[in-house]
């Protein structure tokens, strides 16, 4: 029998997409594409007092940014409570459920009275599967607030996961799961289940957190005579002292790796990498090399530990593969939101200049504008940095009038960072200056910084008049 690999991301709307969640939704969508599949998205909202107003919206948009394209229509779970009733309801006439009509109060004396007993897990003592059904049909026809339970049956459950291999539990450790909430609303296990079967999945792909729910749900597989999808449960992904990764660790949520300046293919490259082992040396993915290579059994149990090293590396990775004019385009929203760039009166083709500049150092986007801020205002310089460390101050003023004097005569057409080079250093050894102490202050005197491109660099962007005015104010200023 070959059926279709079906996946799905069935995220909550109760906080924005973080980066444990993308990894996990990347795994379902890389395992449906690599076997020809298809991948679902599903929004978990029947939790009204978790829903997080905007959370949708950031789900929506990291998924997108990243590049996961789901098939078909969004299924939202808040639109199908009356399917879940039917089959709750299902499930009490079959005998496989209950109706609990315990209070709060009720419960937590319950809660109190096992405690008290030494038990250290507590759980539901079945109090109203003792009701007799004319009891139960008397507080139904009073309206008594009421929930839905699933009766455990006794035995085992033992299901092969396809990342932790064999897990067997005792069904007597499993507490009979509210199925539908006294508001009408399935809970998590429910919905879970029916719609996993309703939209044909064929394997669960999700974290790691819902390990120790899965025998409830084969248990409702079980009872609804339904085929059991496989399942893959993701290990977790850590800090680097190896505890949950959040938020003190700094970014962790998909768009705000985004607004830092991080490229998509960087990030789906390097959260690839967060467990997946491809078995070779290769580390740089694109999106569709993974759509091909991609294989669950190679994916690691441990959990896998984020380092922000390595994402900034595959990020340079992919900055260095940009056009100038791609690159150009993409640090402009950084340049446009820095105050301190009035980016409006530059021409894009100075943009690119200056941008190109930076391509082979530039980690994140958002590094641009600090490190090219001296191409659009000119800096204040510090006399003592422009001083090379084997130089001394006098020096410096001599080198920096020759270079006023010697490259206001150099025609526009040389004014090349190549021409320029090859001309100032064959006259600093006519002159028996020596590099150093000459291109160090040219350096410092047009950046005002301590590290920067070369000087040659900087003086083809900003063009000949500006360098020899940079060049001069420094000079009257000594
Ligand atoms: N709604 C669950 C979550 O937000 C999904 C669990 C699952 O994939 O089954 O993590």
């Amino acid at each position: 029998m070959s059926t279709q690999i079906k996946t799905r991301f069935a995220p909550s709307p109760t906080g924005d997409l973080h980066i444990g969640g993308l990894r996990t939704a990347l795994f379902a969508y890389l395992f449906a594409k690599k076997n020809q599949g298809q991948f679902f998205l599903r929004v978990e909202d029947t939790d009204q007092t978790r829903y997080k107003e905007g959370s949708l919206n950031s789900i929506l948009e990291g998924l997108k940014w990243a590049g996961l394209h789901y098939d078909g229509d969004l299924v939202y779970q808040s639109k199908r409570t009356a399917i879940y009733q039917k089959y709750a309801a299902e499930l009490v006439k079959a005998g496989h459920a209950y109706h609990c009509f315990c209070t709060a109060d009720d419960l937590a004396t319950m809660r109190q009275e096992q405690t008290a007993d030494g038990n250290t897990v507590t759980r539901y003592d079945r109090r109203c599967l003792n009701l007799t059904p004319e009891e139960v049909k008397a507080k139904l026809d009073a309206g008594t607030p009421h929930v839905i339970r699933l009766k455990v049956p006794s035995g085992e459950t033992e299901f092969t996961d396809l990342i932790r291999g064999k897990v067997k539990i005792n069904n007597a450790d499993v507490d009979d799961q509210i199925l539908l909430k006294s508001d009408g609303f399935p809970t998590y296990h429910l919905a879970n289940v029916i719609d996993d079967h309703d939209m044909g999945i064929s394997h669960v792909i999700r974290a790691e957190e819902w390990l120790p729910s899965t025998p409830k749900h084969i248990i409702l597989y079980q009872m609804f005579d339904w085929d059991i999808p496989e399942f893959a449960h993701l290990s977790m992904v850590l800090a680097p002292d190896r505890s949950k990764l959040s938020k003190r660790h700094g970014a962790t949520s998909v768009l705000e790796f985004k607004n830092l300046g991080y490229l998509p293919e960087a990030v789906v490259n390097y959260i690839a990498l967060l467990g997946w082992n491809p078995g070779t040396e290769q580390e740089v993915f694109s999106l569709s090399e993974l759509e091909k290579e991609f294989d669950l059994a190679k994916v690691n149990k441990s959990g896998a530990i984020f380092d922000i090293e390595k994402l900034n590396w595959l990020n340079g990775h992919y900055i260095r593969q940009k056009t100038i004019q791609e690159l150009a385009e993409l640090c402009l929203p950084y340049l446009q939101a820095d105050e301190n760039i009035k980016i409006q009166e530059y021409k894009n083709n100075y943009i690119e200049l200056v941008v190109g500049l930076e391509q082979e150092r530039l980690k994140k986007l958002s590094e641009i504008g600090e490190r090219t801020k001296y191409f659009f205002a000119r800096p204040t310089v510090d006399p003592q940095m422009m001083v090379w460390k084997k130089s001394t101050p006098e020096e410096t003023q001599e080198r920096l009038k020759f270079l006023l004097e010697f490259l206001a005569t150099v025609p526009e057409e040389n004014w090349t960072r190549n021409t320029l080079q090859d001309i100032v250093i064959e006259e600093i050894g006519r002159r028996g200056y020596g590099n150093g102490d000459t291109l160090w202050p040219m350096r410092v005197a047009l950046s005002g910084e301590e590290k920067s491109p070369s000087p040659f660099e900087i003086a083809e962007v900003l063009g000949k008049s500006e360098t020899i005015e940079r060049l001069k104010m420094i000079i009257e200023k000594a």
